[in-house]
């Protein structure tokens, strides 16, 4: 793994980090770049902008690992609520949510329980998917057994899970027995060799086989397979499988971040692929904006730009 990288993620574990960056101006300044603001109602303005585009968006409000199940109750509450907005403003936006947010630390039926009530009343109120993201390799297989729990009860739920995991290849076999919506990621978390590939040209090239595996899942199945990267190579080359094997281009979804490739993003709806945008929110930002300096080391430049330039 690239150092800086390895930097960067060790920093987004750090408790003084995470206490203090959060107050510095120019940090606050530089995070803009990756959201459009603090609050849901940033988020449900950007989104609506984005929905005009052609390109809907996939909400989620930063914060992890939630110490107090009252902690972990206010989450839920607040995606409740949240979805009760996405519906009074007409989009359809779908909600993904971390699991240790709601209270994975503490208990697994709580976080059950939570994204049940969550995931029904985005399906009432508006028909929309609920998704689970993925964390660090510790919580996989408790996020896929809830997953699982919760598809015996639900039809509008999906997972995501991370190519870096070796183990990934035959979890990908064993959810197809399910017949879920899946969105592929790299992955975002430092991990161990004996846990996730290290090497990140071998983490493309897997994340490529898993990808020609969940386009054939569609092709048979139409079930609904999102492909969340901004890399236009891997892109490019699922896009020219997806025509190998005829499938069409609204079959196959592409997620990005807000603020990342967004003139790729229009390109892609341009082309007639379906394309979603995740829009992060709230105030705990920190870990989570490490990870995305991580994922691209030159954005550290930027952020000190706005320190030494602005002040
Ligand atoms: C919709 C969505 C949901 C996600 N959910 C999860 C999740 O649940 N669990 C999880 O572990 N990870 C998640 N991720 C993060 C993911 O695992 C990767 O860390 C991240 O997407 C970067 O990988 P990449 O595929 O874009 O490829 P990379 O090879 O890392 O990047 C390809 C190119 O994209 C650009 N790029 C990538 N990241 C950035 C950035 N931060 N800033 C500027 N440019 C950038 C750069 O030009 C880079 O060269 C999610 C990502 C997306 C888009």
């Amino acid at each position: 793994m690239n150092i800086t990288r390895s930097i960067l993620l060790k920093m987004s574990q750090n408790q003084w980090l995470k206490d203090h960056v959060p107050r510095w101006k120019f940090t606050r300044r530089a995070v803009r770049r990756f959201m459009p603001g603090e609050t849901v109602e940033d988020a449900l303005d950007a989104a609506a902008v984005f929905e005009r585009e052609g390109i809907p968006a996939v909400f989620t409000r930063l914060g992890e690992n939630s110490t107090q199940l009252e902690e972990a109750e206010e989450v839920r509450e607040h995606y409740l609520d949240t979805a009760g907005k996405i519906a009074g403003r007409g989009l359809s936006t779908e909600i993904s949510v971390k699991l240790t947010h709601l209270g994975l630390d503490l208990s697994v039926d709580a976080p059950f329980q939570y994204c049940k009530e969550i995931a029904a009343k985005a399906n009432k109120l508006s028909g929309n998917d609920f998704f689970i993201d993925m964390e660090g390799s510790a919580y996989v297989q408790r996020t896929i057994d809830l997953y699982l729990r919760l598809k015996r009860e639900l039809d509008n739920v999906g997972l995501c899970i991370q190519a870096s995991l070796h183990r990934t290849e035959k979890d990908l076999d064993d959810l197809f027995e399910v017949d879920g919506s899946l969105r592929l990621v790299k992955g975002a978390y430092k991990e161990p060799p004996d846990v996730a590939i290290q090497s990140k040209r071998k983490v493309d090239e897997h994340c490529f086989v898993l990808s020609q595996k969940m386009l054939r899942r569609t092709k048979q199945h139409g079930t609904r397979m999102i492909y969340a990267t901004h890399d236009d190579k891997l892109i490019g080359r699922i896009i020219e499988e997806a025509k190998k094997i005829k499938l069409p281009n609204d079959q196959v979804e592409f997620q990005m971040l807000y603020g990342i490739k967004t003139g790729l993003q229009s390109q892609l709806v341009r082309d007639g692929y379906k394309v979603r945008v995740l829009i992060a929110y709230g105030e705990s930002w920190y870990p989570w904006y490490m990870r995305r300096l991580a994922e691209r080391p030159a954005n550290v430049l930027f952020v000190l730009r706005n320190a030494v330039f602005r002040g």
